[in-house]
């Protein structure tokens, strides 16, 4: 909708905004540095094309500090980062928006969480919004046989082959290597990646295809749509509780 008029997105007048949350940071021997942007453009197109939406273009840059090392990987602070959101979100309920979807592609952006509560305790019922968190598809994706391992957490089987299908000239397989650390994900708190994964790859890359990218594309943008309905409905069905809708 980004490439319409805005007289023809007042004719449309779409209700629901997307804002898909990318990164720039390294993703290992084998992948590009655009990879969580690339993935971020290419399903909030999905998602805005099921459901009507209004597509804020994928943001390129988050918060990804836990990356440091090489260059390529750029990030901001998460307070610059809620800060520039809550501005972008209030944009669009000044300019008539009443629900605003976070496509979040990116596992690092933990300052989401705290966003999505404030504007909802504070705006809600006039604007409501929902976060949807690629890392949640992982498990299900795994259960429903769309994907052979449930070890990913970057530049794995999933990402290497959502790439593979959208720009798969920017994929080098033959530089791809499995690396699955023992230690849970919450030591990203206490060292970059780099310290646990030496290529800076955390899954199995080389079970990754381009068919299977596609089916990940399509599997997430149909649970997307479906979460998202679910939050929106939960969130329109609340009244006012004491002082308070939140
Ligand atoms: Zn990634």
């Amino acid at each position: 909708m980004y490439r319409k008029t805005a007289d023809e997105i007042m004719a449309l007048d779409p209700e629901l905004a997307i804002i898909p949350v990318g990164s720039l940071e390294q993703h290992g021997p084998h992948l590009p540095v655009m990879t969580d942007w690339a993935i971020a453009a290419e399903l909030g197109k999905r998602v805005a094309a099921l459901t009507g939406a209004f597509l804020v273009p994928a943001l390129p840059i988050s918060t990804c500090r836990e990356q440091m090392g090489k260059k390529g990987t750029v990030w901001m602070e998460p307070v610059t980062f809620y800060q520039m959101m809550t501005d972008i979100i209030m944009s669009l309920k000044l300019q008539g928006f009443k629900k605003v979807a976070i496509l979040q592609l990116h596992g690092g952006v933990f300052i989401d969480t705290p966003l999505v509560r404030d504007l909802n305790a504070q705006h809600n019922p006039d604007l409501m919004v929902a976060l949807i968190d690629g890392c949640a598809f992982f498990q299900s994706m795994y259960q429903d046989g769309v994907i052979e391992t449930n070890t990913e957490l970057h530049a794995g089987e999933v990402e290497t082959s959502q790439i593979l299908a959208i720009a798969p000239e920017t994929v080098h397989m033959d530089r791809a290597v499995d690396h699955v650390p023992d230690i849970p994900r919450s030591y990203l708190n206490y060292g970059s990646l780099f310290r646990a994964c030496p290529d800076g790859v955390w899954g199995e890359p080389t079970k990754a295809s381009a068919k299977k990218g596609e089916a990940i594309f399509d599997y997430c943008a149909k649970q997307a749509v479906e979460k998202l309905n679910k939050i929106f409905a939960y969130m329109e069905a609340k009244e006012k509780f004491n002082y308070s809708y939140f």
